[in-house]
């Protein structure tokens, strides 16, 4: 089957679990590449910030001169997907991780959040945007969302309640890695965002 034609994604590559979101991509049959220079976002239509370990990711972001670039084309309105640091990568600056974030999601995230005794951990997550079964959400010194703006949409919380999943506009921030199950429904809501901002 020859590969959607219309839409073409990054992942973003300096750190961490990029090569599974590319591996996903690939299995909806959508092109994607590594992207490590702001260059090579020429011509794809969105990014995916993968998880990792954000303090290095936010540190290399600024060494590769990427920071302040990427803020500025999210801003614009380029669909991005951060999943895990990646979701830390989005949110507004916190204290602890020594680089800047690229602070464009309303949110507040509570870094390692989950505390030691259950640092990792997999549960059946609800997520009515992608419809009604449930979604294996893996977790690894995942963080949750502490502090939800206004124009922010909650997609997702624990049974506790607490928030692991949403969206402001072009931005979709996941605590847990979607890249690690082999439900693609979140690979495939995100390409609708991105197929939309195409349209537009
Ligand atoms: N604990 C990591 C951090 O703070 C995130 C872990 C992950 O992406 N799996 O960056």
């Amino acid at each position: 089957m020859p590969k959607d034609s219309v839409v073409k994604i990054g992942v973003l590559a300096l750190q961490g679990a990029f090569e599974e979101h590319l591996s996903c991509f690939n299995r909806l049959n959508v092109e994607s590449s590594e992207v490590r220079l702001m260059e090579e976002l020429d011509g794809l239509n969105g990014l995916v910030i993968p998880g990792g370990e954000s303090t290095t990711m936010a540190r290399l972001m600024r060494d590769y001169g990427l920071t302040a670039p990427l803020r500025k084309l999210i801003k614009s309105g380029f669909p991005v997907m951060g999943t895990c640091a990646g979701m830390i990568i989005l949110s507004h600056k916190i204290a602890d991780i020594g680089a800047s974030t690229l602070d464009v999601m309303d949110i507040n995230v509570h870094r390692n959040g989950f505390g030691r005794q259950i640092d990792s951990f997999e549960t059946m997550l609800s997520i009515p945007v992608i419809g009604k079964a449930p979604f294996p959400a893996v977790f690894i010194r995942a963080p949750f969302i502490e502090r939800i703006g206004h124009g922010v949409e909650v997609l997702a919380r624990l049974s506790d309640g607490t928030a692991v999943a949403s969206r402001q506009g072009n931005m979709l921030a996941l605590s847990f890695h979607p890249e690690l199950s082999d439900d693609l429904r979140l690979h495939d809501y995100f390409l609708n965002m991105v197929r939309n901002s195409v349209k537009r």
